[in-house]
């Protein structure tokens, strides 16, 4: 079942539902909801974008924010669920603490679904990744993905074999700066045995220079995985263009991820890399439709 990409919109009653993921839709959100209530309908907001009062500011007069709205993420895919919110590690580049917080909220109730997206699922107590785990047991129901993932610094032995008596999909975690070097391969040598599509690491780029960042792509590469590239963007970003820091230039940013994101690192180095065959080269490699809400920032670390 594919994703929203991005706005999930919904009618109950009188009532329309907007629940945006990325702050670079507020334009459409913000003509979408004038549009409910010119048919007269009380128009609510809410979503991952909504998470800072000057993208609030953006609907105001044209919709009530709700910043919680029970199981949205049902409407963006209804094979997605979440069993907590929030995040302790607090990256600053990732919105879930501005959002969520940094402590856990458990919803030990959450609705069994095969994919998961959790902020960080081994960093939730122990006992809760057992619940989480005989939930899924109980009902029946696979485990396909665990969208957000791991985190290195926590994704240790103990937490691999408790996860993957239902984990069906790959193993998700992130690769975001130089200091995560020494997790994130032990990480990768405990995953030895699982297949390189099965070890999908985020790399963050643009956060770094560029020869700090390739240098991570090329690790997890060599480390017998598969990076997820994503361009750093600002968390209030009103269009979907990556923010060019350090050496690095937005069109940069945007070859280095189409290179790495469709699987060109195969045939051909960086440096020879020309945007042309790239283009071609993306008619025949799918999408990884499965990267979810968060496809061009990194949720779990
Ligand atoms: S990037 Fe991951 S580990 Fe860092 S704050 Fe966000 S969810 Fe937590």
């Amino acid at each position: 079942m594919a994703w929203s990409k991005g706005i999930a919109e919904w009618v109950e009653g009188e009532t329309a539902y907007l629940s945006v993921a990325f702050t670079w839709h507020l334009d459409d959100v913000q003509q979408r909801a004038a549009m409910h209530r010119a048919l007269g309908r009380r128009v609510v907001a809410g979503g991952p974008a909504l998470f800072h009062p000057r993208m609030r500011a953006v609907l105001e007069g044209f919709a009530e924010i709700e910043a919680d709205y029970p199981d949205a993420i049902a409407h963006h895919n209804p094979e997605a669920t979440i069993a907590s919110r929030g995040c302790p590690v607090g990256c600053w580049f990732c919105i879930v603490p501005a959002m969520e917080g940094r402590e856990f909220t458990l919803l030990p109730d959450f609705p069994v679904r095969p994919i998961l997206c959790d902020n960080n699922l081994s960093a939730l107590p122990a006992d809760y990744q057992d619940h989480i785990i005989s939930r899924y047991v109980a009902e029946g129901v696979p485990l396909l993905d665990a969208n957000s993932g791991f985190e290195p610094r926590t994704f240790t032995e103990e937490v691999y074999r408790r996860w993957k008596l239902i984990n069906q999909g790959p193993w998700r975690f992130a690769f975001d700066d130089q200091a995560e070097r020494a997790d994130v391969q032990r990480v990768m040598g405990m995953l030895q045995a699982e297949p390189a599509s099965k070890k999908r690491v985020y790399v963050l780029i643009g956060n770094e220079p560029f020869e700090a960042c390739m240098e991570r792509i090329q690790e997890v590469i060599g480390w017998g995985g598969q990076p997820h590239v994503q361009p750093f963007v600002k968390l209030t970003a009103r269009e979907k263009a990556p923010h060019a820091r350090f050496d690095w230039t937005a069109a940069r940013l945007r070859d280095v991820a189409r290179w790495a994101n469709r699987f060109l690192w195969r045939s051909v180095p960086f440096e020879e890399y020309d945007r042309a065959s790239a283009d071609r080269a993306s008619r025949a490699v799918p999408h990884d439709a499965q990267q979810g809400l968060f496809e061009t920032r990194p949720v779990a670390g």
